[in-house]
C-alpha cells in the first residue's frame, strides 16, 4: 500500500472519529506525528519538522528517550497503581527530590494536569484559610491575559474572555488586574517592587475587595500563553510583599516556566522570591505521561493536621502521582540534571535571543524580541510607534511559511480578542546547535519575507 493512501485514509478517519482541541479540523494544516527524536518529529508522510514549543511547550528533554520509556516500563512491571490514600516509593521519592529542587520547606500533592494542580492550589488555599480561622477568605486574584487551565476554576482565574464567555457562568470569587508588560510600560522596567503601577494596581484591588476576603493571588513567573509578557526584574516582589500586607498566600503557576524552560529549574528562581504554593506539570515528566504537582508550604500543610474529621483535605484524585509517571519523572529530573540541559536552556536561549535581536531590529513589524532562556516571543506590530498588534494574516502567514520549511512554531498573545500577533518559540531544551541557528534562520527569513 501507499503511503500516501495511508496518510489519506487516516485523515479521514481523524475527521470522522477525532475531535481535536482549539481548531475545527483542517485536513491541509493536519500534522499526523508518526515518530520523533530530540527536537525533530516525522509525520505519517515522512516529512520531517523541528518542534519549536516541545509539543505544548512540554517535551522538554527531547523526544526518543528510551530511558524514560524504560524507567515507566520497568515500574508498571512492578506496581502499576496504588492510590496515593496510601503511599508508595515512586511518589516519596518524587516528592522528596521536588522538595529538593524547591529548596526546601514544601510538600508535595499530586495530580495529572496543570488545571488540576491549580484547581488543588486554590482549594487548599480556601481551606486553609478556614481551618485558620479566616472564614471568609475565598477570593482568588489573578491577571488579564493569563492562561491557568481548562477546567471550571482554573479558566475562571484564566484571564481571557475569549476562551471563556461561552462556558460562563465559572466559577465564582475569582478577580482579574492587568498584567505586567515591560514591552508596552517599559518606564516600569527598572522600578522599585512599590512604584509599579501594576503592583499597585493589586496592592488597590485587594483594598477595594476587602482584605479579609482574599485568599490567594496566583500568577506565573513570566505570563506565557497571553504572549510572553515579560514582568519588571520587581515584579514578583512588589506581588509578594503586597500579598503579604492583606495576608493572601502567593500560588505561582509554574506549569510552563518550570523544568528549566526560563534557564532556572523553576521560573520564579529568577525573581528571588520564595511562592507559598507552586503549581507544575509539563516538564515534570517531559510529557511522556500525565502527571502535574502542588508544592505546599509546610506551615500550610501543618494547618491541615487538625483532630476532626472536617481537618483533612477532601480532595482526592485516582490518578494522580501515578507510580510509572513518578518514576519516570524521577529519571526526568536526572536527564536534566545530567546534561544540565537548564543551564543549556540559558545559554542557547540567550544566543538565539540575541540572534534574533539584531537581526530584527529594522523589521518595520517586529516590535519586541523578549523572553527568558528557551522561552522566546517576537511581538508583531503594525507600527512601532503605536504598538497595535499586526493584522492575523500576517502573522499566519509567517507561521505558514516557517511550517512550509519544515519548522513549528506557536502564535499567541491575546492582546485583543481574537488577536494573536506574539510568535512563540519554546523548543525541546537539548535541541542541538544547529537546531537553534536553523530556528533563527527560518523565523528571521519569513518575517523579512513580509517586511
Ligand atoms: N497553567 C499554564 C500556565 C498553562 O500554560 C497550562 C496549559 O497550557 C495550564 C496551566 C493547564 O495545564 P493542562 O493543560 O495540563 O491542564
Amino acid at each position: 500500500m501507499q503511503k500516501s493512501t495511508d496518510v489519506r485514509d487516516a485523515l479521514q478517519k481523524d475527521e470522522a472519529h477525532l475531535w481535536h482541541s482549539m481548531k475545527p479540523f483542517n485536513p491541509e494544516a493536519t500534522i499526523i506525528a508518526e515518530e520523533a527524536k530530540g527536537a525533530w518529529i516525522s509525520d505519517a508522510n515522512g516529512k520531517k519538522y523541528l518542534d519549536g514549543m516541545a509539543g505544548l511547550w512540554c517535551v522538554n528533554a527531547g523526544y526518543g528517550r528510551t530511558e524514560l520509556a524504560e524507567a515507566a516500563y520497568e515500574q508498571l512491571k512492578k506496581l502499576a497503581y496504588f492510590p496515593l490514600t496510601q503511599s508508595h516509593l515512586p511518589a516519596i521519592q518524587l516528592s522528596e527530590k521536588l522538595n529538593d529542587m524547591l529548596g526546601g520547606d514544601y510538600v508535595i500533592f499530586f495530580s495529572n494536569s496543570g488545571s488540576e494542580a491549580n484547581e488543588t492550589a486554590f482549594k487548599i488555599a480556601r481551606q486553609y484559610h478556614q481551618q485558620t480561622g479566616s472564614h471568609e477568605r475565598y477570593k482568588i486574584i489573578s491577571r488579564y491575559r493569563a492562561y491557568h487551565g481548562n477546567t471550571m476554576g482554573s479558566l475562571a482565574a484564566t484571564g481571557q474572555a475569549q476562551r471563556k464567555y461561552k462556558y460562563e457562568p465559572l466559577a465564582p470569587g475569582f478577580i482579574h488586574v492587568p498584567p505586567p508588560d515591560t514591552y508596552r510600560y517599559p518606564e516600569d522596567e527598572n522600578a522599585a517592587p512599590a512604584e509599579l503601577k501594576s503592583v499597585q494596581a493589586i496592592d488597590q484591588t485587594m483594598t477595594w475587595e476587602l482584605s479579609e476576603t482574599i485568599a490567594a493571588m496566583i500568577m506565573e513567573p513570566i505570563i506565557t500563553g497571553g504572549g510572553i509578557l515579560m514582568p519588571p526584574e520587581s515584579y514578583m516582589k512588589g506581588v509578594k510583599e503586597v500579598c503579604k500586607k492583606h495576608g493572601a498566600l502567593l500560588i505561582v503557576d509554574e506549569v510552563i516556566c518550570g523544568f528549566g524552560r526560563t534557564g532556572k529549574a523553576f521560573g520564579f528562581m529568577n525573581y528571588g522570591v520564595k511562592p507559598d504554593i507552586i503549581t507544575m506539570a509539563k516538564g515534570i515528566t517531559s510529557a511522556y505521561l500525565p502527571l502535574s504537582a502542588t508544592a505546599v508550604k509546610k506551615e500550610i500543610y501543618e494547618a491541615f493536621k487538625g483532630t476532626e474529621e472536617y481537618d483533612y483535605f477532601r480532595h482526592v484524585n485516582t490518578f494522580g502521582g501515578n507510580p510509572a509517571a513518578c518514576a519516570l519523572a524521577l529519571k526526568n529530573i536526572e536527564i536534566f540534571e545530567n546534561e544540565k540541559l537548564f543551564e543549556r536552556s540559558n545559554e542557547v536561549g540567550g544566543q538565539m535571543k540575541s540572534e534574533l535581536t539584531s537581526r530584527l531590529q529594522h523589521n518595520r513589524y517586529v516590535g519586541s524580541v523578549r523572553g527568558k532562556g528557551l522561552l522566546i516571543g517576537i511581538e508583531l506590530v503594525e507600527s512601532k510607534v503605536t504598538k497595535k498588534p499586526l493584522d492575523a494574516g500576517l502573522v499566519n502567514k509567517v507561521m505558514a511559511g516557517c511550517k512550509e520549511k519544515g519548522l513549528i512554531i506557536g502564535k499567541n498573545g491575546a492582546t485583543v480578542a481574537g488577536y494573536n500577533n506574539v510568535l512563540a518559540i519554546s523548543p525541546p531544551l537539548n535541541l542541538e546547535e544547529e537546531d537553534a541557528v536553523f530556528i533563527v534562520d527560518t523565523v528571521v527569513g519569513e518575517l523579512n519575507g513580509i517586511a
